[in-house]
């Protein structure tokens, strides 16, 4: 008795060659996140797909987005559950500081490893652990505090 093999199996699985290019699709989702001008959730993603005659379901919307996060185009801002592309020249995310506008949605990357390390240093001392290597703030930007927002 042989055994049982679907033969669609197989078709399933992507290629490590596949997993390791930028192919039109993630180019494609790549650029709508880079359109936005605040961070943009998965579920938005897929309407703005298929305001481009694009569907795109929700796996491989999220299978895109893990991908797009492991190769550092995009950070992901766990508070909003939302993405937003890489403007960082950092290779690897592991000393990240994100900022996000609770107003406006206004997002920065601060590229300041002082003051990361120092942050992460002292919340150590009080024993507080970060989860992941980035740290987010949510506060308000200048344009925000100017005119009047809190
Ligand atoms: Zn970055
Ligand atoms: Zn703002």
């Amino acid at each position: 008795m042989t055994p049982h093999t679907p033969s669609d199996k197989k078709a399933a699985q992507p290629s490590q060659e596949e997993g390791a290019r930028l192919t039109r699709l993630r180019r494609d989702i790549l650029d709508v996140i880079c359109a936005e001008n605040a961070p943009v959730k998965a579920y938005d993603l897929i309407e703005r797909m298929r305001g481009k005659g694009r569907r795109v379901t929700p796996t491989t919307m999220y299978r895109t987005l893990e991908f797009l996060l492991q190769n550092g185009f995009i950070h992901r801002v766990n508070f909003l559950n939302a993405y937003l592309p890489c403007t960082g020249k950092h290779k690897n995310h592991t000393a990240l500081l994100l900022f996000v506008c609770s107003e406006c949605g206004q997002t920065r990357e601060i590229d300041d490893a002082q003051l990361y390390n120092a942050m992460h240093r002292r919340l150590n001392e009080l024993g507080i652990y970060l989860k992941d290597s980035r740290i987010e703030i949510q506060a308000a930007c200048q344009s925000c505090r100017a005119s009047g927002n809190p």
